[in-house]
């Protein structure tokens, strides 16, 4: 985005609000492991981190939302394109 504007940037952001939150949700879900029980149990805040980790994936968007904007634009980056025909189906 610095080097070359948010246009240009679209698929990295799209590819960012996904991997983000996911990689978030699974460390904290391999913290709550490794913790056992305590791990879900609110001596830890633990449960709170695994809850936003999980809101993150629909706060900004829903992962589904980003993956598809993402396809869009490899495709299109690749020549492929919605005909007319399709676009009215
Ligand atoms: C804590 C929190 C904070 C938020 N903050 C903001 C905010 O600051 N500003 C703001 O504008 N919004 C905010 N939102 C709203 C958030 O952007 C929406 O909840 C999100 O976009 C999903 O919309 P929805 O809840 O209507 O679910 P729906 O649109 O009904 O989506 C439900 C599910 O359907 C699927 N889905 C939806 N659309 C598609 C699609 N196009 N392709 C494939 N699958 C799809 C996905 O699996 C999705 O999770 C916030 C939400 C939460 C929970």
């Amino acid at each position: 985005m610095d080097a070359q504007g948010t246009k240009a940037a679209l698929t990295e952001i799209s590819a960012i609000k996904v991997v983000a939150p996911t990689v978030l949700q699974e460390v904290v879900d391999m913290a709550i492991q490794i913790h056992g029980g305590m791990g879900v149990c609110q001596d830890t805040l633990l449960p709170n981190f695994y809850a936003q980790a999980r809101v993150l994936r629909l706060a900004d968007g829903p992962d589904e939302v980003h993956k598809t904007m993402i396809a869009k634009l490899e495709l299109k980056r690749q020549g492929f394109s919605r005909s007319a025909k399709s676009d009215k189906a």
